[in-house]
């Protein structure tokens, strides 16, 4: 019996994580010729921790990354619209929200993984019925067998329009900068993240340790048609924004144009199933993409604790649905409140905003950061 996992990303890692802790044989197959990521920064948020803490690897994600607890959203001034403290999670549970560069996390997880169970230069073309499974035609004209089939290949995920109804992207109409900016922040940012709303667009830093900033900007498509020249979009933000930015080589951005997937009702079908983005790609705005293709992995792991890959794979969405479902429509409606326009809508959210008292925002992420398994 062997698995055959599609993408080598986060979903595809931690999913190869699993199955080695079930002690199922699998091979992934990565479209790309190498495994360095493309990417800035990313977040890995408590309800991860928890997972990647069950097959042994948080002390290396913390070791290479920075504990992140507060999270602020601010106006363009970064005065402060609204706080989420996070030390009640970081005291209950002893573990910390952690902001890391994405090539440190994919190197940790290619090494828990082990890069010979990983087949590069094998971007999958179609799929077919073969005796006992499926058959796998790869661009470079090669044919695989497998039983058992996992999709994690992304938003544009192959295996789901193989095997599913494909799925309807939505373009959020928004692009994204990011970078890492070799930056010194004052200490009071050491260990927060924030992120300023402005007019149609917003801005955020993260610090990655004491000398690289993770920064990332999201602006309307209407307002930037030119991808290259975005300094003159940070002019009614705080200075640090545009040192930021001016501290990131070019070469060095990643712009990136905003989609997500409409909630689907299906991941799996017999003995095939999607896992992360290509079952639930989301806008980035609550940093949590990568976090549900991990918990969707340490789901799929606690079944097959107790029965049949078969069955877990059939069980698997039930569980993780609901919640993934929640989180893309949840992201979908703060991108589109974060870039509000009109500014009698700016004032009224800001005020909002500032009223909300810190115990709703809590129980929201109370809400993202429990992991059910049913
Ligand atoms: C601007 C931005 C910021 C983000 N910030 C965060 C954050 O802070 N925290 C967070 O949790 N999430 C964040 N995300 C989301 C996160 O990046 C994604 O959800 C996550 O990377 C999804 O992982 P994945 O493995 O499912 O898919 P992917 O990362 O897309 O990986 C898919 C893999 O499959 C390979 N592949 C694709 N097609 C084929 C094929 N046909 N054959 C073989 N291989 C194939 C690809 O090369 C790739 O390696 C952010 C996203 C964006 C856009």
């Amino acid at each position: 019996m062997e698995v055959a996992i599609i993408g080598a990303g986060i979903g595809g890692l931690t999913t190869a994580l699993a199955l080695q802790k079930a002690h199922i044989p699998f091979r992934i197959y990565e479209g790309a010729p190498g495994l360095e990521p493309v990417g800035a920064g990313i977040i890995i948020a408590h309800n991860a921790m928890q997972a990647l803490k069950a097959w042994g690897i948080t002390d290396q994600i913390v070791g290479l990354g920075n504990r992140i607890s507060v999270m602020n959203l601010t106006r363009p001034d970064l005065s402060n619209l609204s706080t989420n403290d996070l030390r009640k999670f970081e005291q209950k549970s002893g573990l910390h929200n952690i902001a890391i560069h994405r090539a440190d996390l994919h190197r940790v997880l290619v090494d828990a993984v082990g890069a010979d169970h990983i087949v590069l230069n094998k971007r999958l073309k179609t799929v077919g019925e073969a005796e006992d499974g499926f058959q796998l035609s790869f661009e470079d004209g090669t044919i695989s067998q497998t039983n058992y089939l996992i999709g994690a290949d992304g938003l544009r995920s192959r295996v789901r329009s193989a095997l599913f109804e494909n799925g309807q992207l939505r373009d959020a109409g928004q692009n994204c900068w990011r970078g890492v900016a070799h930056y010194e922040l004052p200490d009071r940012y050491h260990h927060e993240l924030n992120e300023a709303w402005g007019k149609g667009k917003r801005f955020g830093f993260v610090p990655l340790n004491d000398r690289q900033v993770y920064w990332y900007l999201l602006i309307d498509n209407d307002l930037a048609e030119a991808k290259s020249d975005v300094l003159p979009f940070l002019r009614d933000f705080h200075p640090l924004a545009a040192q930021l930015v001016e501290a990131t080589p070019t070469s060095k951005w990643i712009i990136s144009p905003i989609f997500d997937l409409k909630p689907m009702g299906k991941w799996s079908t017999g003995r095939a199933c999607l896992i992360g983005d290509a079952a639930h790609a989301t806008t980035p705005n609550l940093g949590q993409g990568a976090c549900q293709a991990i918990e969707d992995a340490y789901v799929l792991g606690e079944l097959l604790k107790r029965c049949s890959l078969e069955d877990a794979i059939r069980k698997y969405p039930s569980i993780r649905m609901a919640k993934a479902n929640h989180i893309v429509d949840t992201s979908w409606r703060i991108g589109k409140v974060a870039h509000a326009r009109n500014r009698f809508t700016i004032g009224l959210r800001n005020l909002i905003m500032k009223a909300t008292p810190e115990w709703v925002n809590h129980k929201q992420l109370e809400k993202i950061f429990s992991i059910e398994i049913v």
